[in-house]
């Protein structure tokens, strides 16, 4: 390893330094060992960081895809309510499940969605009456009373 010039050849070094005592010669040994030891435990350290970053970023990855599929889900039983488009809600002329047509109202809501989103507001409007059904068209039958 090249580190400011140094090639890490110690002798070298202590040579050019003009260090040729020996006691003086294995001081500076023990010191770049213990450097060279302190380095290997910065490699480490860097590593476990390295490998504790990706953990997080992989632990946080997985937290983001499991809330995009809850959202997925979510939008796509809203969208069955209100029967619109689970795609681009009429929002899209290109969109290939409806073609842009596909606002709130456009399919016949599905009953099971309409009735655990949709109901709970009509009844909190006063619109309808908890003990009164909505009489609503939708995919699981026809117009109910
Ligand atoms: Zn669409």
């Amino acid at each position: 390893m090249v580190q400011n010039g140094f090639d890490g050849n110690w002798n070298s070094l202590l040579e050019q330094m003009g260090i040729t005592d020996p006691a003086t010669r294995q001081q500076w040994q023990m010191l770049a060992g213990m450097m060279n030891a302190n380095q290997a435990d910065t490699d480490t350290t860097d590593t476990r960081s390295r490998l504790a970053r990706r953990a997080r970023a992989r632990k946080k990855l997985k937290r983001l895809q499991q809330e995009h599929k809850t959202l997925l889900a979510r939008n796509d039983d809203l969208a069955a309510a209100l029967g619109a488009c689970p795609d681009c809600w009429g929002e899209f002329p290109g969109c290939q499940t409806c073609r842009g047509r596909g606002k709130p109202g456009n399919f016949p809501p599905e009953e099971a969605a309409f009735n655990d989103y949709v109901v709970p507001v009509l009844e909190r409007l006063g619109l309808v009456q908890p003990d009164q059904p909505v009489a609503a068209k939708t995919t699981q039958g026809e117009t109910e009373s």
